[in-house]
């Protein structure tokens, strides 16, 4: 017997509705491209998302379906783009300006996106390119006729005018499938080729909707959220449609998610929350040490992308009363899959453990089904020690990539590629990225590769950023070695640094060599590019 309810989609729609309804007068805040600091409301940006909705029908010809690509940083206009493109029943279809000049034109082309949208500053990346994007067929710059730069491009628009040239009034958003697709996003490629992830109207709002919960980002009307991800980065984590659903205050900081940007934007606009990479962290404590304090507000801190060191979560929260939590995901699980929200049973813990256990990736969230298997598929003892692959499950994970043969979905379950032990709460931590393991002895040893070995790095004294990758060893076959950044003003000591390691860790975990770098390169999300660094340092040997 089928239930009696309204069989009402969930559409992107509805969520700037909402938001532009019931929360109409709370505030949408941008650093701008053009300098200044942006103020709306969310009844602006709704309004305003209907008449881009119209006007790429009406002016870029715009099909329903057709794939429409962002090229932005955070900011009101890339907001009413979400809104507009997948309101509208069309894709959108956000692209990372940090990726290489050939990823780009590979990824629009297989995406066939038709339209480009690109922030002013960003033009330089598309102008070479432009030739060689086969499918796109119009550019839209993002921004106003005054600051419209010269370019060689024919037929670019100017967004400010092309939304002025459409009434909003009596647009009506479509009555879509909920199942039709949204959003397209393609994984930033840290272990191998861009892939495709495809996110649909119902899987965005649910997202959203439950991403929302107090014990996940606690989002509500009376909250002022930032997101220090880029809306590039797995639509920036999914904040921008949970902001519009609960109503809360939005602060988009634009380009810059430098330390001292965002200790200014987070105390300026009062922000209680915000999320992002361990390495804007990074930046960010650096800003609150050379102050002396956090920024007035701040209350709480989501860390995910990769695993914050210890050393980060006790900053945080020691020097500086600023909870941190920590979420996990990836961009085929929309991308959240785990917050870390501590349990009320582990109140009594004492606060060095209660720290320790920061630094785990969390139990899933509602909606998803986290599950660890060994070589054969078969579970692992829920014992938070024995390991193995972790593989996800939910409305919210994709079940295949964009144009592309299916490798990664196996019996309903995702291959996650990342290895992972589960306690008896369900609380899940990850050890380490099947393609990061080093191979030791002849044998794949999780344990001595990475994210244990660069906990203990980061906290050694005089050492500010560490990764630890697999290098060849005639011996052992690998072994690990450690790239380190020092502290700003700390000269550099290995010998120090490998008594400090061989005090914490043991022996056969501890790195062979320490190699310091000035920085350490990292990728278009934020994230430490360990392929590079494996490439950059295979032939390294102690000197
Ligand atoms: P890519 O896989 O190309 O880096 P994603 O941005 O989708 O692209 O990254 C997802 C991966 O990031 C996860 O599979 C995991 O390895 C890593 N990751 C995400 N969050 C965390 C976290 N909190 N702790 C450790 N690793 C994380």
């Amino acid at each position: 017997m089928r239930g009696l309810m309204m069989e009402v989609p969930l559409l992107v729609s509805s969520l700037i509705e909402h938001g532009g309804t019931v929360h109409h007068d709370q505030e949408v805040v941008s650093r701008s491209v053009e300098g200044p600091i942006h103020r709306a409301t969310w009844a602006q940006i709704r309004e305003r998302s209907k008449r881009l909705a119209r006007a790429l029908g009406a002016i870029l010809g715009l099909e329903p379906f057709d794939r429409v690509a962002t090229l932005a940083w955070n900011g009101f206009r890339h907001l009413e783009l979400y809104y507009g493109i997948s309101g509208s029943g069309r894709v959108c279809h956000v692209l990372n300006p940090r990726l290489a000049p050939d990823q780009l034109v590979h990824i629009v082309d297989h995406a066939a996106d038709r339209a480009l949208f690109v922030d002013l500053d960003l033009l330089p990346i598309v102008e070479p390119l432009l030739g060689r994007l086969e499918t796109v067929r119009s550019v839209v710059v993002m921004t106003d006729r005054t600051h419209m730069p010269e370019t060689k491009l024919s037929g670019v628009h100017c967004y400010e005018e092309l939304i002025t040239a459409c009434p909003a009034d009596d647009y009506r958003w479509p009555e879509l499938d909920e199942n039709d697709a949204a959003g397209l996003c393609y994984t930033s490629g840290t272990t191998g080729e861009p892939k495709g992830v495809l996110y649909s109207h119902r899987s965005t709002v649910l997202h959203a909707m439950t991403i929302g919960l107090s014990d996940y980002f606690d989002l509500g009307a009376g909250r002022a959220v930032l997101p220090a991800v880029p809306m590039f980065h797995v639509m920036a984590w999914g904040i921008p449609h949970a902001a519009a659903l609960t109503g809360a205050k939005l602060v988009l900081p634009g380009p810059r998610l430098d330390g001292d940007s965002l200790f200014a934007l987070v105390e300026q606009e009062q922000i209680e929350f915000a999320c992002g990479v361990p390495t804007v962290w990074h930046g960010l404590l650096t800003t609150m040490r050379h102050h002396g304090r956090a920024p007035v507000g701040l209350r709480r801190v989501l860390v995910g992308g990769s695993a914050p060191p210890l050393s980060m979560v006790e900053a945080f929260e020691r020097e500086f009363g600023v909870e941190v939590r920590q979420g996990w995901g990836m961009t085929e699980t929309s991308p959240v899959g785990c917050v870390n929200t501590p349990k009320p049973a582990l109140r009594d813990l004492s606060e060095a453990e209660r720290l320790r256990r920061k630094t785990w990736q969390g139990m899933p969230i509602f909606g998803v089904r986290l599950e660890v298997v060994d070589e054969e598929g078969r579970p692992v003892p829920h014992d938070g020690i024995t390991n193995g692959r972790l593989l996800a499950q939910g409305p919210w994970v994709c079940s295949g990539y964009y144009r592309r043969e299916n490798r990664a979905v196996r019996d309903g379950w995702l291959d996650t590629g990342d290895i992972a032990t589960m306690d008896a709460d369900g609380c899940v931590h990850i050890v380490d990225r099947a393609k990061d393991l080093i191979k030791s002895g002849g044998e794949w040893i999780s344990s001595i590769a990475s994210i244990a070995v660069e906990n203990v790095a980061a906290s050694c004294p005089g050492i500010a950023m560490a990764a630890v990758i697999a290098v060849p060893d005639e011996r052992w076959g690998e072994r690990p070695l450690l790239i380190a950044v020092p502290a700003t003003g700390v000269v550099p000591d290995r010998d120090r640094v490998l008594v400090f390691l061989g005090e914490c860790l043991p022996k056969w975990q501890v790195p062979d060599d320490v190699v310091f770098v000035d920085a350490l390169p990292i990728g278009g999300t934020g994230k430490v590019l360990k392929a590079r660094l494996r490439a950059q340092y295979r032939d390294h040997r102690r000197s």
